[in-house]
């Protein structure tokens, strides 16, 4: 059973509540009884679609041939692009060499 935000309006607090899938009618506020409550847009739903995204470029960065830069690149510049975050060549740069950080000071 998902679970339903709401804010009452009256009252102005906000509560969850377990929904069957049937309810449409939104229940009484829980703190003043008061039967006008709006549901809130689930913030879950929003969240689960970018962890999906990053889980994605997660693995494609994973199974990627790390011999081969320029594909990695492009890669990466897709997956920002997906995330609807452009990414500047720089960026991805960093990105992308990130990883060995700290392995060797020639200064
Ligand atoms: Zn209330």
């Amino acid at each position: 059973m998902p679970i339903y935000e709401y804010r009452c309006t009256d009252c102005h607090r906000k509560f969850s509540r377990l929904v069957g899938s049937q309810d449409a009618t939104p229940p009484p506020c829980k703190y003043c009884n008061s039967p006008h409550v709006s549901r809130l847009m689930s913030r879950f739903a929003r969240h689960r679609s970018e962890e999906d995204a990053l889980d994605a470029l997660a693995e494609k960065l994973e199974t990627a041939d790390e011999s081969n830069p320029s594909a990695l690149r492009q890669m990466a510049k897709e997956m920002s692009h997906e995330l609807g975050e452009e990414m500047s060549d720089e960026e991805i740069e960093s990105l992308i060499e990130g990883d060995d950080a700290g392995g060797d000071d020639e200064i």
